[in-house]
């Protein structure tokens, strides 16, 4: 057994959120985002787990791609931030893998390493999110160098949004309309939206989606939206009570003593911290779900334990389970209680030993023909 503390994944949750971004994406195709080994949930067991159904995977770099094909993954993988240097081009070619172009360097590289096997790219265009990608009037000249390369078979056109999760965001319209206007008489499918832009921005929707958060169970919107209802958390964050104490009032907790006591309290001290990727900086009251009841954290986050204040729930004992985040409990309103936002907390997921529940590896032999 040993220290309690547990990620539990569920791959059903997985492939139910994965359904219904296909549902959203029409026609379109769904590309899982499974960078950041799958932001916490582990990339070759999420992978793995829509294998049968997900008509693509994109990670952030080669190492993460080579994961998924030595794990026998056959679909698509993109590497969404391309290549960093020429060298991987080789093995870009040897795995089959699709790449961004984002800068002209990457151009010139594939100028001058011409590769063996038909490629798909990805032209990214800078539409406003003020960071990677070719800026509008450039993209053609990018397109048309990149169509020159007989090897090059398709060039997906692409961009991505800075605010697509501000509820009536004029910035993702600006995007969208600058995109349209620089690509409309260029051949190719289409690719804009991660989660939030699949969700909201229905005219954003083309012929390739990329959700990332959407498909772990988290709304990507900080504000309640009626996606939450439909999609399933795939992660459970718990640990266990180790301790409990009765204070008096006036009596302070954890590092820095800075909460006291106001009232005769009991301390439930819960085996997990920010070592474990809770974050420190989670404002007292952030809320921790114990025996069906949410109660409020109290001190300052330590490295293996946290505190919280039982006073108002009977009965709790000492190994009770404590749920950090889960389905009882949204990733976001820790977020917020953290000022930060549910991608951080979990990719920032350290040392927790992670539990799998539900369809881990379907047959393969379902899906042989699938892919490249
Ligand atoms: C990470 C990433 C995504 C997925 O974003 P989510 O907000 O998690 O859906 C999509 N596209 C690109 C280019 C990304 O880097």
């Amino acid at each position: 057994m040993g220290r309690p503390a547990t990620a539990t994944i569920n791959l059903d949750a997985l492939r139910h959120n994965y359904r219904i971004a296909q549902q959203l994406s029409g026609s379109g195709q769904v590309m899982a985002v499974v960078k950041a080994d799958a932001y916490s949930h582990g990339a070759t067991a999420c992978a793995t787990a829509l294998a049968d159904i997900a008509s693509g995977f994109a990670v952030a770099c080669i190492e993460e791609a080579l994961e998924l094909r030595a794990a026998g993954i056959k679909q698509p993988i993109l590497l969404l931030e391309g290549f960093f240097e020429p060298s991987e081009l080789e093995m870009i070619d040897q795995y089959h893998l699709d790449t961004v172009i984002h800068h002209q360097y990457q151009i010139d590289a594939l100028v001058a390493h011409p590769l063996d096997h038909p490629v798909r790219l990805w032209l990214k265009m800078d539409s406003g999110m003020g960071r990677v990608g070719f800026a509008p009037d450039q993209y053609r000249t990018a397109w048309e160098q990149l169509n020159d390369l007989t090897f090059v078979k398709d060039i997906v056109l692409m961009s991505h949004f800075a605010c697509a999760d501000e509820s009536d965001s004029d910035h993702a319209q600006q995007q969208l309309t600058t995109f349209n206007t620089y690509t409309h008489d260029l051949p190719g499918q289409r690719s804009f939206c991660n989660s939030a832009g699949l969700v909201a921005l229905k005219e954003a929707r083309g012929e390739w989606n990329r959700p990332g958060l959407l498909l772990y169970g988290v709304s990507p919107f900080p504000e309640t939206h009626g996606i939450e209802q439909k999609i399933k958390p795939v992660m459970e964050l718990s640990s266990a009570i180790i301790s409990i104490k009765d204070i008096p009032a006036g009596s302070s907790v954890g590092y820095g003593s800075h909460w006291i006591a106001k009232r005769p309290t009991r301390i439930g001290v819960v085996a997990i911290g920010y070592a474990d990727g809770y974050p420190r900086h989670a404002a007292n009251g952030t809320p921790v779900f114990i025996n069906g009841y949410r109660v409020p954290l109290v001190g300052r986050v330590s490295m293996d334990m946290l505190t919280v204040d039982l006073t108002d729930v009977p009965d709790v004992k000492i190994g009770d389970r404590a749920i950090l985040w889960g389905d009882d409990l949204s990733i976001n309103e820790v977020a917020h209680g953290a000022g930060t936002i549910p991608y951080q907390l979990l990719c920032n997921l350290n040392r927790v030993p992670v539990q799998y529940q539900g369809i881990l590896i379907p047959d393969y032999a379902d899906f042989d023909e699938v892919g490249i």
